[in-house]
């Protein structure tokens, strides 16, 4: 499986904002394509899904973490409307996933530092998004403090997937540098 970090960017947008097909493995160990909301729908949606009768919603993903998965829709709504306020764009009328597409449409125009920076933001946004709504397994609660923000249990990490993100500040360890965040949870936790 591809990790986010590969995937083509268009596909990234297009899996946070609109409905879309997904492998997934389903509990007999068959692999099935599903279609699935947008990753932003399933994180808005898993307080319904997780406090009614059926824990499972249709996608197939389990829906663990609710709040967690509330708390970062309005964390990427709010960065979004920051880079639009950046780029003194109007952005008042849309949705978080109007200033999504909105942002990803005028990266053409804009400088490859700018692109750059909101390209690691989608990705980011993509990726975070993915682990909450749980695809394959619940990510798990770290314990020790984020070394980006300092806050205390706000790491969460997707073992299958070899990444880690932090709840608080939205800082991202794919796998390339998720050692470094394992390292720096032991020692913070005076495990050497
Ligand atoms: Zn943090």
């Amino acid at each position: 499986m591809k990790t986010s970090k590969t995937l083509d960017l268009g596909i990234v947008v297009r899996e946070l904002v609109e409905p879309h097909n997904h492998l997934a493995i389903l509990e007999n160990g068959v692999l099935h394509r599903v279609r699935c909301p947008s990753l932003l729908n399933q994180l808005s949606h898993s307080l319904e899904a997780s406090t009614s009768e059926a824990v499972r919603s249709p996608f197939g993903s389990r829906t663990i973490i609710r709040v967690d998965c509330l708390d970062y829709v309005i964390l990427v709504d709010e960065e979004a409307y920051q880079w639009l306020q950046r780029l003194d764009r109007d952005d008042s009328k849309l949705g978080t996933k109007g200033r999504i597409w909105r942002l990803y449409s005028l990266m053409p125009q804009l400088t490859q530092e700018i692109s750059d920076k909101i390209e690691k933001d989608l990705r980011r946004w993509h990726g975070a998004s993915r682990l909450l709504t749980g695809w394959d397994t619940a990510p798990q609660k770290l314990r020790g403090s984020c070394p980006v923000c300092n806050k205390r249990d706000s790491l969460r990490a997707r073992v299958s997937e070899w990444c880690a993100y932090c709840l608080n500040c939205g800082a991202f360890w794919p796998r390339e540098t998720v050692g470094v965040l394992a390292d720096h949870v032991r020692r913070s936790n005076g495990e050497g």
